[in-house]
């Protein structure tokens, strides 16, 4: 395998660091070539000099004078802003690019990715959620190819592998239910920003683990399986499956099922964004079936989770109607985060947003952005209402 180049879009975010630990395990195979992130700049700095990185970018301008004073006697190149993002990915310097930035904020510069061609290791689902035609689309015009990162995704695709473009009869897409699998409605009404937090499994960013909490998350990652393998809402199954051995399946006309499986380990799917079609060494825990046993399988319960039906609803209307889903739930996610609103108003506010915002049935990707921020103001305007209730104050 030629030596890949890297670009990591978020590298100090929970996707970003795991990647980097996957290429110093692969130093002769992986080069790090471009590192950006919004905020956290200590960080930034000590990753770019670690992994000699040719340039970074940090997004908030105003840090840019630390980034650089700290990065220029090691000649790494510093840029600021958003897009500078975009311009940096499509050098010539890049082959493949992560997108482990977090929701909405990840659109322009995969789209720049894109254009130029560029392979597209996706950990960014917002961004397929937001403009799945669209983006897919100009990765076919532009011979972008895009590997997903996603545990489940890369699941499905690599459970696609050597069926010589078979249909897909089902994808059974494989949730851990989070920390509330179990909970009645009433305590889940009343959980608390910590208790959302604490997933059971999977160690990730603060607000995916607050979409699986919700299984917004898994809302996200239908409408992701939609665009990724072309294949309809109709074929999608949710499956509950808490240990989360099996990252998802795909199931054929003949009624064979192929699944994948592994301990949860986000490293796995990363590297194999980063080696397709290689498979590489890599120092996870292994799986021993004798030990585990058991596996066990529930029909999700759309009556205390209904961010499924909501992401159904999504893609059966089409349009713009996943980007507005995914900005009001974006916006209230950080609304709960900040322990302004109770856990079922997250979906509340979803729900009012998509029954109220301006529908377009075929968008452009300016019209989605405006969407994007049309529905933004909307879903605030209603959490600033429900966060002056007397009912919920912590
Ligand atoms: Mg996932």
């Amino acid at each position: 395998m030629e030596k890949r180049r890297i670009a990591i879009l978020g590298s100090t975010g929970s996707i970003g660091r795991q990647a980097l630990d996957v290429i110093s395990q692969h130093r002769d195979l992986f080069e790090v070539e471009l590192l950006t992130a919004k905020n956290s700049s200590d960080l930034l700095i000590s990753q770019a000099i670690e992994f000699d990185a040719n340039s970074v970018v940090i997004c908030n301008e105003d840090k840019y004078k630390e980034v650089s004073d700290a990065l220029q006697p090691h000649y790494i190149k510093v840029f600021a802003g958003m897009q500078s993002v975009c311009d940096l990915v499509a050098g010539d310097n890049i082959d493949i690019v992560l997108t482990s930035m977090v929701g909405f904020s990840g659109l322009s510069s995969t789209v720049a990715a894109v254009k130029a061609g560029k392979t597209i290791a996706l950990a960014n689902k917002e961004t397929l959620v937001a403009a799945g035609a669209i983006v897919m689309e100009l990765a076919a015009r532009h011979g972008a190819r895009i590997l997903p990162v996603d545990s489940e995704h890369s699941a499905i695709f690599q459970c696609l592998m050597g069926s010589a473009g078979a249909d897909i009869e089902k994808i059974h897409l494989t949730a851990s239910g989070g920390p509330f699998r179990t909970w009645s409605r009433e305590d889940i009404a009343k959980a608390t920003r910590a208790q959302a937090l604490n997933h059971p499994n999977w160690s990730m960013g603060s607000k995916i683990t607050i979409d699986s909490a919700t299984m917004m998350n898994k809302g996200l990652e239908i409408i992701e399986a939609r665009w990724l393998f072309g294949t309809p809402g109709e074929k999608i199954q949710v499956v509950i499956h808490p240990e989360s051995i099996i990252h998802s399946m795909v199931e054929y006309a003949d009624g064979s099922v192929i699944a994948q499986m592994g301990h949860p380990d986000m490293r796995e799917a990363i590297q194999f964004a980063f080696s397709f079609p290689q498979r590489l060494p890599l120092d996870n825990r292994k799986l021993n079936f004798a030990e585990l046993g058991s596996m066990s399988f529930f029909a999700p319960d759309q009556e205390r989770f209904p961010a499924l039906k909501l992401a159904y609803e999504a893609l059966a209307k089409g349009g713009n109607m996943a980007c507005i889903m995914n900005a009001a739930n974006e916006e209230a996610v950080a609304a709960f985060l900040q322990e302004r609103i109770g856990f079922y108003d997250i979906t509340d506010v979803v729900q009012d947003c998509m029954a109220g915002a301006d529908f377009a049935a075929s968008p452009d990707l300016d019209a989605i952005f405006r969407t994007n921020e049309d529905t933004l103001v909307m879903a605030a305007e209603k959490i600033a209402r429900l966060s002056g209730r007397k009912s919920f104050q912590q």
